[in-house]
């Protein structure tokens, strides 16, 4: 692909950010970022790296522990508005590294508004006390673990690496945040203004590289006391595996989905048609909660599919760093590879309609926005999750069989469902598998104080603003005896 304007991102950090310093990986180490617009050499984080970003942490964590909310805050809402003047960058950053639009790039304000409210919600963290022991007057304490390990995707890095870290650090703990591979560009400038911020050396440390080694190391460290996970489900498990093999950290698991989305024929058509093909398309495809299963009322199926196709066709694929494009590539030659196959899979399982031949053409790893439609129910394609702008159409004709066919993944991250009735909204809501359940609207709509992750093999806690900070805090139970007079 070529860079067809004047970029703000003159040249990037590739080191490593341990201990409040860039340094080259101990062995002197190097991986290749191989992506749409750059070819790019990053320091590949040794197992003493690991360590060495560890042991950092965990020495800046009594400090860091005793300051109080307001104090670790200052650092926060310097940490955001420093995100916020690098919007652009981070922007074409991501776009260099995965071949996300800059269109459509929100994460820098998304992340600046999460750092802003965890820097005033430090407060909240509260014990509890008891009168209900004759004699006793009981406490409980909060208190944060110590060294908290946050293992990111590449998808939306920029706000998973804010998601996690700012929860764990204002309960007081410190961090190792390890970025993926695929896309270390926004994490390495994230630690230079983590850097500009002043936050003290060892609280946040940010370090590149592959699961294997560096992940690995993290998940079995004996001083790491949780491990904050988002990614794919074979992954998660593994962390899980590592967890127990260890020192039976705590594991927060954000993983993947089948999400499903239901329109019945009272929907507002135009507006499903309209979230439904956002879903699977934004960011290519590559959203744990896209809605890549849509199934709609037999009686309004014609129509829904023809304005479905309709809305495809006017999507703009290209250079991802032109303002004018909303539909970039995969984020590299594997996700496109494994696209592509599902692709082939489903050709074999449903009909085809509108989609793609592979198209390496363009100079980059582009997916045309597929449909499949009437593809049989137990087809790998509906049941695995493919992480492209793949999607299937299937009908139903009444609620009981379409709750049935909707519930029957091991996924169960999002649902959606489109009606007027209420009653029908509600009563659908309930009989859902599913983390979080959207009415006359589908993913990515979220709420900022809601509770996100999954039922059944889509995860294991829930992240947001109302729940993160608990996350990270132990609870410990205080008894007093109370002497009689
Ligand atoms: P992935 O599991 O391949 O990698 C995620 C991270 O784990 C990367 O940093 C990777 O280097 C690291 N890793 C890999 N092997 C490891 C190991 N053995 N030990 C420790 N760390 C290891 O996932 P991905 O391809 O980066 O992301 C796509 C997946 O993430 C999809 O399944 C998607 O649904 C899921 N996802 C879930 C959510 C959610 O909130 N539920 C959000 C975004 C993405």
């Amino acid at each position: 692909m070529t860079i067809t304007q004047e970029l703000k991102v003159k040249s990037f950090e590739t080191r490593l950010f341990i201990n409040g310093k860039f340094v080259e990986s101990s062995d002197g180490g190097k991986f290749d970022l191989i992506s749409p617009t750059t070819n790019e050499k990053f320091a590949e984080a040794t197992e003493q790296d690991a360590n060495a970003a560890v042991a950092a942490a965990k020495a800046a964590f009594p400090a860091w522990s005793a300051l109080s909310p307001s104090e670790k805050g200052v650092y926060f809402k310097k940490l955001a508005a420093l995100i916020i003047e690098s919007h652009d960058e981070l922007a074409e950053l991501e776009a260099m590294s995965m071949g996300r639009p800059v269109s459509n790039y929100f994460e820098s304000y998304v992340a600046a508004e999460s750092l802003n409210h965890y820097a005033e919600a430090g407060y909240q963290a509260l014990g509890t006390s008891s009168l209900n022991t004759p004699g006793f007057v009981n406490i409980t304490m909060r208190q944060p673990y110590g060294v908290v390990a946050a293992i990111i995707p590449w998808n939306v890095p920029v706000l998973f690496l804010i998601g996690k870290t700012a929860p764990a650090l204002m309960a007081g703990n410190t961090v190792v945040v390890k970025s993926s591979e695929k896309a270390p560009l926004t994490s390495v400038k994230i630690a230079t203004l983590v850097e500009k911020a002043g936050f003290p050396p060892g609280v946040i440390n940010i370090i590149s590289g592959h699961g294997q080694i560096s992940g690995n190391v993290l998940s079995h460290h004996m001083d790491v006391r949780v491990v904050s996970f988002t990614g794919s489900g074979r992954t998660g498990r593994l962390i899980q595996q590592a967890a127990a093999k260890s020192n039976l950290k705590n594991v927060i698991l954000e993983l993947g989905g089948k999400s499903p989305a239901i329109i019945f024929p009272d929907a507002n058509l135009e507006r499903a048609v309209k979230e439904t093909a956002h879903s699977i398309q934004w960011n290519s495809g590559q959203v744990c909660m896209a809605n890549s299963r849509i199934y709609v009322h037999e009686s309004i199926a014609p129509k829904f599919i023809e304005l479905f196709q309709k809305s495809f066709a006017e999507i703009k694929s290209g250079d991802p760093l032109l303002p004018s494009t909303n539909h970039g590539p995969q984020a590299d030659g594997i996700q496109y590879k494994q696209v592509q196959a599902y692709i082939e899979e489903g050709k074999k399982a449903g009909k085809m309609t509108i989609g793609s031949e592979p198209s390496e053409q363009k100079n980059g790893f582009f997916v045309q926005p597929t449909v499949f439609l009437d593809t049989p129910e137990n087809a790998k394609i509906m049941k695995e999750e493919i992480f492209g702008p793949v999607v299937n159409i299937n009908t139903f004709k009444d609620e009981d069989e379409v709750v049935a066919k909707a519930n029957d993944t091991e996924y169960g991250l999002y649902a959606a469902v489109y009606t007027k009735d209420v009653s029908r909204a509600l009563r659908m809501a309930k009989k859902l598998d599913s983390g979080s359940v959207g009415v006359n609207c589908t993913s990515p709509s979220g709420a900022r104080d809601m509770p996100f992750g999954g039922y059944k093999a889509s995860g294991i806690g829930r992240e947001g603003w109302t729940v993160s900070i608990d996350n990270y805090l132990e609870h410990k139970s205080v008894l007093i005896r109370v002497d009689e007079e």
